[in-house]
């Protein structure tokens, strides 16, 4: 059989290792096992939304109310806009692919920086067009400047604010700058995936969605209930931007593309704000124990504005082996040796798993 030509480039999406294939490939019990790889809320979800779902259990069988009237429309108060500049996916991996779609084909190019979310890259290459990235890792606005000016054909350009898998976040007035600069044929993507904890760190990092968008016609903000919200599970995400480009981005939205449950849970998290600001809060206070440990085992890290920290590690230790160690003893982080470095990322647990992780890594050094 012959399939779609682009295919031929494209490989599966590798997510971090679920807990099931651990316990396989290692033989480790499942109640052993610690994931800090998905960059999940270590505290689980809102009992409020727990409570809720049990609730919805019962309508499982009915099809979601396809406008999502009532999610858009605390969206829409939360963000102070119009329900017609949202659009909700099975995640917002899903309006990722929606953006492309609109706006990419075989002779257009995308662009993002070098390591970033692999699903831009992914979900690019499903329409036909060219990946360009910049020589840095990290966003460098010049360089995305330098090849937005020498290529004419750039379709979709991603800005991930902050970024995965690094951790970096850029200056919402230099993305400003950046923005006033490109056409109004650009579709802009700015992933704000992790956009609550920056904006909790660091006033400079956060984002006024509804500025952002009335100011630039060619931007959509994406957001997610897979972070902060601590519903990864329940496949929920949206896009924001002006009602142009939403009524466009729906052509491509199958009917139900989240399901009755999941949108329940949607509606009460976002109800449930004490959670979510506990949550940030105790995030960035263990985030010091991985600065500490980091700094008194002779690595580098990144500095974080989101619920990971990606740490760095000299030549003369090998970060992929130390990802090995720490799974045979139960512990899945994410090895960044597939984006050409020597470096993991670690997603910040409760207090209890952090400092198994440290007592854990440090055991195994010494041995
Ligand atoms: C997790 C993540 C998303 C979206 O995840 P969904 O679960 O599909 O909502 C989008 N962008 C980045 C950078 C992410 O890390």
């Amino acid at each position: 059989m012959q399939y779609n030509e682009v295919l031929v480039g494209l490989k599966t999406y590798e997510a971090g290792k679920p807990i099931e294939l651990v316990v396989r490939e290692f033989g480790i019990e499942a109640k052993d096992i610690m994931k800090l790889a998905s960059n999940e809320n270590p505290r689980g979800s809102s009992p409020l939304v727990i409570e809720a779902i049990k609730q919805e259990a019962g309508k499982a069988h009915l099809y979601p109310d396809d406008s999502y009237y009532e999610l858009k429309d605390a969206l829409a108060k939360k963000y102070a806009l119009q329900s017609a500049n949202i659009i909700i996916g099975a995640g917002s991996d899903q309006i990722i692919s929606f953006a492309l779609h609109a706006k990419a084909n075989n002779k257009s190019a995308i662009l993002m920086a070098r390591t970033t979310f692999a699903m831009y890259e992914i979900y690019g290459k499903q329409t036909g067009a060219t990946i360009l990235k910049t020589e840095s890792h990290e966003h460098d606005l010049n360089e995305l400047y330098d090849l937005y000016q020498k290529n004419t054909n750039i379709a979709v350009i991603f800005l991930c604010l902050p970024n995965n898998p690094l951790g970096e976040c850029l200056d919402t007035k230099d993305v400003y700058d950046f923005l006033d600069k490109i056409d109004k044929n650009t579709l802009v993507v700015i992933d704000g995936a992790y956009q609550e904890y920056a904006a909790y760190k660091d006033k400079n990092k956060a984002i006024d969605v509804q500025n952002l968008i009335e100011k630039y016609e060619n931007v959509i903000y994406l957001g997610t209930f897979s972070k902060a919200y601590g519903l990864g599970g329940m496949r929920c995400g949206y896009g924001i931007a002006n009602a142009g480009m939403i009524h466009e981005l729906h052509k491509l939205r199958s009917p139900f593309n989240i399901t009755t449950l999941s949108l329940k849970a949607a509606i009460i998290a976002l109800s449930d704000q004490e959670f979510v600001q506990s949550s940030i809060a105790l995030n960035f206070e263990q985030m010091k124990r991985y600065e500490a440990f980091a700094k008194q085992n002779g690595f580098d890290f990144i500095q974080s504005y989101t619920n990971f920290i990606t740490l760095r590690y000299p030549q003369t230790q090998n970060a992929t082996q130390i990802a090995t160690m720490l799974l045979k003893k139960g512990i899945i982080i994410r090895d960044l040796a597939s984006y050409g470095l020597n470096a993991l990322r670690v997603t910040i647990g409760t207090s209890e798993q952090n400092t198994r992780f440290f007592e854990t890594y440090t055991n195994h050094s010494r041995q």
